[in-house]
C-alpha cells in the first residue's frame, strides 16, 4: 500500500511551524470527522489526518520521519507496519471542536458504541544475537477474556428494559425558544442495550470482561532491530460494548555486539594488521555470524581497505535476503620495537622505498 507524505496529507510544507500543522489539522478534522462528514471516505480521510498529526506535532517523531520517512513507524517485523496511537493525546484537538459547544445531544454519542480498545507499546530488551537469529520470549503481559461469571453480559437477571421496550431509545420534550420539541434520545435507563439486569456481575463490575496477566510465548523473527515493532494482535486493552480488543505493539532495543558494528543488515569488522602484512599480504581468519572464513589480504594493502564478505550479513526480516560482512583494514604502526626490528627498518630505509608521484610533487616546491 502508497502511503500518502505525512505534509501533503495535511497540506503544509516541509518547514511547517507547530502552529500551522496544528491549524492545518483542525480543519481537516472538521472536515472529515466521522461523526460529521459526508463525505463517502471521511473515515479513512480523518484516521490518515490523525496519524500525520500525530508524527509531526511530536518534535521527535517528526525528525525521525523527516529523516527515515514512514519506514521510522514500520513494524518491518510483523509486516503489518503499524502505527501505534495507544500513547497519544488528541483531546486538547477534540475537546474544543467536538466540545459542548458543537451542539452534538447525547443521542448522538450514545454510551452503548462498540468501542475498540486501546492500542498499547511494549519495549523488549534484545541481545544481538536474538535480534538476528531470531528468539522466542516469555511476554507477561494482561489479557482481557470474556467473564466466565457473566459470560461476558456483565450482569446477570437479564430483562427488557421497562423505560423503553428493548428499544435502547425514548422521546424527550424539550422547551425551546422557538416552542415545544421531541426528540428521540438515548434511553437513559438501560444506556441504549434495550435490556437490563436485576444485579451487576460483581466478578467483571459490569463490563463483561476480566483483566489476567497471563505469560505468553512470542516468536521473535529473525533479523529485526532496534525499534522495529511487532503486532500481537487482539492482546491490547479490553473493547466496551462488544468492540475488539486493541493490540500491543512489542517495540525492539537491540544491544551492541562488542566486535560486530551493524548497519541494517550488514555488518562491519574492523580488523588490524601490522605494517609486514600490509606491505607482503597475508591470510587471517575472520569471525562471521556463521563461524570463521578466511580472507585473504593482497599485497599493498591500506589502512581503511575495505573487504566484502558476500552474504555474511544479517537475514532481513522481510525479504529473507541476507545482507554482507564488510572487513575495513586498520594497518597498526608499532609505537615499540625492539633493537632487531629496528635494524631491519634502518635497512629497509636505506633502500628506495619512495617512488611515489606524491613526493615528487612536494620535492618540487623544496
Ligand atoms: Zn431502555
Ligand atoms: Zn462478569
Amino acid at each position: 500500500m502508497n502511503k500518502r507524505d505525512y505534509y501533503e496529507v495535511l497540506g503544509v510544507d516541509k518547514n511547517a511551524s507547530e502552529a500551522e500543522i496544528k491549524s492545518a489539522f483542525r480543519k481537516l478534522a472538521k472536515k472529515y470527522h466521522p461523526d460529521v462528514s459526508k463525505e463517502p471516505d471521511a473515515a479513512e480521510k480523518f484516521k490518515e489526518a490523525q496519524e500525520a498529526y500525530a508524527v509531526l506535532s511530536d518534535a521527535q517523531k517528526r525528525s525521525q520521519y523527516d529523516q527515515f520517512g514512514h519506514a521510522a513507524f514500520q513494524g518491518g517485523a510483523s509486516g503489518t507496519g503499524g502505527f501505534d496511537f495507544g500513547d497519544f493525546d488528541f483531546s486538547d484537538i477534540f475537546g474544543d471542536l467536538f466540545g459542548s459547544s458543537f451542539g452534538f445531544g447525547s443521542s448522538r454519542k450514545s454510551s452503548n458504541r462498540a468501542t475498540r480498545g486501546s492500542d498499547s507499546l511494549m519495549r523488549i530488551n534484545l541481545s544481538f544475537e536474538e535480534a538476528v537469529f531470531g528468539c522466542k520470549k516469555d511476554i507477561k503481559l494482561d489479557v482481557y477474556s470474556e467473564c466466565p461469571e457473566c459470560n461476558g453480559l456483565g450482569g446477570h437477571g437479564k430483562k427488557t428494559c421497562s423505560n423503553c421496550n428493548g428499544s435502547g431509545t425514548e422521546v424527550v420534550e424539550q422547551r425551546t425558544m422557538f416552542g415545544l420539541f421531541q426528540s428521540r434520545t438515548t434511553c437513559h435507563t438501560c444506556n441504549g442495550n434495550g435490556y437490563t439486569f436485576d444485579s451487576k456481575c460483581s466478578k467483571c463490575r459490569g463490563t463483561g470482561k476480566i483483566k489476567e496477566n497471563k505469560t505468553i510465548e512470542v516468536k521473535i523473527p529473525a533479523g529485526v532491530n532496534t525499534g522495529n515493532r511487532l503486532r500481537l494482535a487482539g492482546k491490547g486493552e479490553a473493547g466496551s460494548n462488544g468492540g475488539p480488543n486493541g493490540d500491543v505493539y512489542l517495540e525492539f532495543i537491540v544491544k551492541e555486539h562488542p566486535l560486530f558494528e551493524r548497519d541494517e543488515d550488514d555488518i562491519y569488522i574492523e580488523l588490524p594488521i601490522t605494517i609486514t602484512e600490509a606491505v607482503l599480504g597475508a591470510k587471517k581468519d575472520i569471525p562471521t555470524l556463521y563461524g570463521n572464513v578466511k580472507l585473504t589480504i593482497p599485497a599493498g594493502s591500506s589502512s581503511g581497505d575495505k573487504h566484502r564478505l558476500k552474504g555474511k550479513g544479517i537475514e532481513n526480516v522481510n525479504n529473507k535476503i541476507k545482507g554482507d560482512m564488510y572487513v575495513i583494514l586498520n594497518v597498526i604502526i608499532p609505537k615499540k620495537i625492539s633493537k632487531e626490528q629496528k635494524k631491519l627498518f634502518e635497512t629497509l630505509n636505506n633502500t628506495n622505498l619512495d617512488p611515489s608521484d606524491e613526493n615528487k610533487k612536494i620535492r618540487k616546491y623544496l
